[in-house]
């Protein structure tokens, strides 16, 4: 039985801004059941606040603490290790981190920097982790489109960099690491086999489920393109819609 649900956010709640028709209304139904749900995001450029505003914008009933983004998930795993972290990060999720450590760095975050991926950043973060601090990292996605086509180098690049200079192995905590989702059904209080993860990305959202041992459906909008559903190993469901998949997902019995 599904006792709770994860759901991705970009191409699954919503697409260039503009809800996806339906969405609003799966949410609404989803909480109508009084199971638990959490909105994952590997966003490395917004804070965690920033997403819910957003979301809270387009029309979406969440609260803040339905939203776990990478970076948050990367904050609790210092708190509970009582890590320091040198911090490589766009500023946008200074925030996120800020007041919370003391004491000299012990452990080394990248996430997209963007121009403040700079030599002396990079060498600091070097240094440290050739002291045995661990390398804390959303994703190591190679490179992002912006709205006017040119391709950017994301923080994969960079974090292999130091991964392969100093000989050690990033700690990933963003999609498709099993330790994401397992964090996220931890915060909702339940074992990953009763919990579904819904999304547009077969690699990132569904077989990363999987593997973390979530049931998880691969959802017909945003990134899906035809044919994915043969990428799909194991038991996913398929749908057209959220709405379809959580009405699915959330009958009696299911
Ligand atoms: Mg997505």
């Amino acid at each position: 039985m599904i006792k709770g649900v994860l759901l991705d956010i970009s191409g699954v709640l919503y697409l260039d801004n503009q809800p996806l028709p339906g969405a609003i209304q799966a949410l609404e139904h989803l909480a109508q059941t009084g199971r638990p749900y959490r909105l994952l995001t590997n966003t490395s450029r917004n804070s965690s606040h920033q997403v819910v505003e957003k979301l809270q914008r387009m029309g979406f009933p969440i609260d803040a603490n339905v939203v776990l983004t990478a970076p948050l998930a990367i904050r609790a795993y210092l708190q509970k290790h009582d890590l320091t972290p040198q911090l490589i990060i766009h500023p946008a999720l200074a925030s996120e981190f800020s007041g919370r450590f003391k004491g000299r760095p012990n452990a080394v975050v990248v996430c997209d920097a963007g121009e403040h991926f700079t030599y002396d950043a990079l060498n600091k973060a070097f240094q440290h982790l050739m002291t045995g601090a661990p390398l804390l990292a959303v994703g190591d996605n190679r490179y992002f489109r912006t709205e006017d086509g040119a391709l950017h180098l994301d923080a994969g690049p960079f974090i292999r960099a130091l991964a392969y200079a100093a000989g050690v192995d990033p700690i990933y905590l963003g999609k498709p690491a099993p330790a994401f989702f397992q964090m996220a059904c931890e915060t909702m209080g339940l074992p990953p086999g009763e919990v579904l993860m819904i999304g547009d990305d077969v690699e990132a959202d569904i077989l990363g489920a999987l593997n973390a041992g979530l049931k998880a459906a691969l959802v017909k909008t945003g990134k899906y393109q035809p044919g994915d559903e043969n990428k799909l190993t194991g038991h996913a469901g398929i749908g057209d819609s959220l709405f379809s998949l959580i009405d699915n997902a959330t009958q009696v019995g299911k």
